[in-house]
């Protein structure tokens, strides 16, 4: 290992003194500083190269510096990188174009926002004003971004006191492995926690609810796959008493799971999508709303989202444009969904036989979570200490890890191959023999 070159240490020392960083970075600052990165590789200054199964925030879906994408936003940053939303621009409409070619027919618009947090923002404010209701329905165990109503609508870090929530209710979704419903089989926890959602239902009052919000599969709580039907019943509640039901895709979409978007894999058709990261795999911000037929044929001019001066920023709609069409290109869902089911699932699968600190194992595409325990019969938490041990142990393996809570999400690119998931089962077999 080299020592710092003068650029990595210059970038730490004014990144210690003049960068106020998020609570999220807080808790991640190491002292790795990053000088490139490509494909699935990350490269730090003092020489080390990193297998990055992270996908940084979970977004860099087709991989880091993908040629193709890199080149689009060079040529559109110089022909044109400035413009107001309220001007038309070639990029824009051709990403609309080209993720409504991956949505479900019953969708015609996008609303374009600059990420995650302001697309639920958004989606939140177009069903109360759809619907003329306040009340918004989520889940614990959920993040939807840190802004307004997207904070509060997250279940698990909830920051802020109830008294900003007002209009936020949550409920329990499906986690079998830490079931609230005492259920033991995948069948109960659905049956049941669907029994439960129409309960608080009724209790706020039907009619007094715009949407159900959810994450199709909830990441950030440790990629909580929902079991068969859950969302189908959701969808029959929604229905019945006409509730709009957004799903966020923020972290699940564009490939992640095997397919284009996650819900295509539950039997569900929501009303609203919401989408960042993955669109344009992290290269300029970007994010948005997909919007049915129905939801956008409801606004007229008199109501209208909030716009934001850079949301569908001609950069980051030709990094969308370039990144979709490499993926379609490279077939890049389908290698994540190949990755998925032949060699993450009975990779992760043999760790969880050979280390009794894998309490559970879940997930789909290239998004999984291995959940540690100190016994399997107690189904204890591994704890901070020891989990920031298995973050040191996987870095100093060569792995950039994304460890959450007691968890490793197993997370590459959804471009990642067969040898570089090899290399990573290695490094979470040696990480998991010292904890066992
Ligand atoms: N929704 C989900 C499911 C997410 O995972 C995230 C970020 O991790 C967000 C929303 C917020 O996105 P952003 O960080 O782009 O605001």
């Amino acid at each position: 290992m080299t020592a710092l070159d003068a650029d990595g240490a210059l970038a730490l020392e004014l990144d210690r003194a003049h960068v106020f960083h998020s609570w999220s970075a807080q808790g991640a600052l190491q002292p790795l500083v990053v000088a490139g990165a490509s494909g699935c590789e990350v490269a730090l200054a003092d020489g080390r190269t990193l297998l990055d199964f992270s996908s940084q925030l979970v977004n860099t879906n087709i991989g880091h510096q993908h040629p193709r994408v890199t080149a689009a936003i060079a040529e559109q940053a110089g022909r044109l990188a400035t413009v107001a939303p309220s001007h038309a621009v070639l990029p824009r409409g051709r990403a609309a174009e080209a993720i409504l070619r991956h949505a479900p027919a019953s969708f015609s618009k996008v609303f374009f926002t600059n990420g995650g947090a302001d697309a639920n923002e958004n989606a939140i404010r177009m069903a109360r004003l759809v619907t003329g209701r306040d009340k918004v329905l989520s889940a614990y165990r959920s993040y939807h971004g840190n802004t307004g109503a997207a904070v509060v609508a997250t279940g698990d870090w909830r920051r802020v006191p109830n008294e900003y929530a007002r209009g936020h209710v949550h409920h329990f979704g499906p986690y079998l492995y830490r079931s609230e419903f005492w259920a033991t089989t995948p069948e109960e926890e659905c049956e049941r926690a669907l029994r439960h959602l129409a309960r608080v239902v009724e209790a706020e009052g039907p009619g007094s609810i715009a949407a159900i919000l959810l994450e199709t599969v909830p990441g950030t709580a440790g990629v909580l796959v929902p079991p068969p039907g859950y969302l189908a019943g959701v969808r029959a509640i929604a229905d019945r008493h006409g509730i709009l039901l957004v799903l966020d895709e923020v972290m699940a979409g564009f490939g992640r799971t095997g397919s284009w978007f996650a819900f295509e894999q539950h039997d569900v058709v929501p009303d609203l999508v919401t989408f960042a990261k993955g669109v344009n795999s992290g290269y300029v911000p970007a994010g948005g709303v997909l919007m049915s037929d129905a939801v956008a044929r409801a606004f007229d001019d008199r109501v209208y989202p909030g716009g934001l001066t850079y949301s569908g920023h001609p950069l980051a709609m030709a990094a969308v444009v370039a990144t979709i069409e490499a993926m379609e290109d490279e077939k890049v869902v389908e290698n994540a969904a190949r990755i998925g089911a032949e060699v993450l699932a009975p990779g992760l699968a043999a760790l969880a036989d050979a280390h009794p600190s894998v309490g559970e194992v879940r997930g789909t595409g290239v998004f999984w979570a291995l959940e540690l325990v100190t016994s399997r019969a107690t189904r204890e938490p591994v704890g901070p200490a020891a989990m920031g041990a298995v973050k040191a142990g996987l870095l100093d393996r060569g792995l950039l890890p994304f460890v959450q809570d007691n968890r490793i999400h197993v997370v590459p690119p959804c471009v990642v191959t067969d040898a570089q998931v090899a290399r990573a089962l290695a490094a979470y077999d040696a990480v998991l023999s010292e904890l066992d």
